[in-house]
């Protein structure tokens, strides 16, 4: 097997000057294969994306036959497509009734961007608030919205009009007011190192946006899709956004992403103009199949209802000098070194002995525990093993 590693360096685009390097030839379960055979424990799920784990039989059974049906036809939204309408009715059977009407696109960070858009001319207003250390994707739609001023800056102006709040700052809310056309939120903070919400916050937010008549738009781009211990984060709370942003997950591995709202807030994007938002790709048919498998294999083979008991025995086997804290709710969690070189060696130990992990954006002293969902008691306590004996060498 070649060493792609100097051709990766050459011919593609590089994002730092220090990226992980790892060869991979293959990917099974929580494993992720070198071309050597070397296993690498998977403890990041591709930033939430393979809750099922990798090469699940039944995704990669519909993503076949969907191939062998039809790939591209013609734009989203024009013909009727099997694979997204029999999507979007799983959807609207797993969300609340008020959210069930889905608009597909092909990543988070536009799914952000159409959330925007909707809120903007459902309401007629301009106004956002978003939260300081929050990620809501890349696109410069997104990067307006980012809640970190070192991402943004080089890449000015960004769309203007958003204000930034401290997230579980109570005292900031009452900038929420007629003037402001959506709330912007993870309801559990990801890249800032797995911050869940005080009690009240979300419940205080739903209410003055009620109030105002702000949407209430919910980013689970990471947290939906059994990750944190229920189908969707804001379960937690039965807290209810007007709008979700969903992608990562719901492809099943494969490229998705998705706007939900009523179809009374949804219609605005057909009039004043028509089309108000269009996609080449959004909801690609493959996609949607994939993504339809994992959502009913996610509700049939019972890996939701296990994630607290896993986060448990993380909590429970995961005991060392070197851990600060554990952040975060069922297999979504940060464990916090307290110290962005620490976490910067242990990291990289890690990786050179078999452990894929990561740190966050905005928080570069804890690292991730977020595998798929489907690793077993076992290997959980063999990770907290060598997770711990990783830390003793540091
Ligand atoms: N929102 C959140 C919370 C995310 O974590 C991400 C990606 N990490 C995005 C949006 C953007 O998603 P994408 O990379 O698919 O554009």
């Amino acid at each position: 097997m070649a060493d792609n590693r100097h051709l990766f360096l050459q011919y593609l685009a590089q994002t730092s000057d220090d990226p992980y390097l790892l060869e991979i030839e293959r990917a099974e379960g929580i494993y992720l294969y070198g071309p050597d055979g070397k296993a690498y424990v998977d403890l990041v799920s591709g930033v939430s994306v393979s809750n099922l784990g990798h090469g699940h039989p039944k995704i990669l059974e519909a993503i076949r036959k969907q191939a062998g049906r039809y790939l591209h036809l013609h734009v989203y939204g024009e013909l009727v497509q099997e694979p997204q309408v029999a999507l979007a009715a799983a959807l609207a059977e797993v969300l609340p009734e008020t959210l069930s009407c889905t608009y597909f696109v092909n990543s988070g960070s536009e799914a952000v961007e159409g959330a925007l858009k909707l809120a903007r001319r459902h309401t007629g207003r301009q106004r956002t608030i978003a939260f300081r250390k929050a990620y809501h994707g890349s696109t410069l739609g997104a990067l307006g919205l980012m809640g970190g001023e070192g991402y943004k800056n080089a890449f000015r102006p960004v769309p203007p009009g958003t204000s930034f709040l401290d997230f579980n700052d109570f005292g900031g809310l009452d900038e929420i007011d007629r003037s402001v056309a959506a709330v912007m939120m993870e309801p559990i903070q990801g890249e800032a190192g797995i911050v869940l919400p005080e009690k009240g916050f979300l419940e205080e937010i739903r209410r003055r946006c009620d109030t105002t008549g702000t949407l209430l738009v919910f980013d689970e781009v990471q947290t939906a899709f059994g990750r944190t211990g229920t189908m969707f984060a804001f379960e937690h709370w039965n807290v209810v956004p007007d709008v979700l942003v969903l992608a990562k997950a719901l492809g099943g591995g494969m490229p998705l992403g998705a706007f939900i709202a009523s179809p009374d807030i949804m219609k605005s994007l057909c009039s004043d103009p028509p089309l108000g938002h269009i996609t080449t790709f959004g909801g690609h048919p493959v996609s949607c199949a994939a993504g339809l498998a994992s959502l009913r294999a996610l509700l049939g083979e019972g890996w939701i209802g296990q994630a607290a008991e896993k986060e448990r025995l993380f909590r429970e086997h995961l005991s060392h000098p070197s851990i600060r804290e554990i952040r975060g709710m069922g297999l979504y969690l940060a464990v916090e070194l307290g110290d962005a070189d620490k976490a910067y060696r242990f990291l990289r130990l890690a990786l050179s002995d078999g452990i894929v992990s990561d740190s966050f954006l905005f928080h570069e002293t804890a690292f991730r525990v977020s595998p798929p969902l489907t690793i077993t008691p076992q290997q959980i306590l063999e990770v907290c093993k060598r997770l711990k004996g990783l830390l003793d060498r540091l």
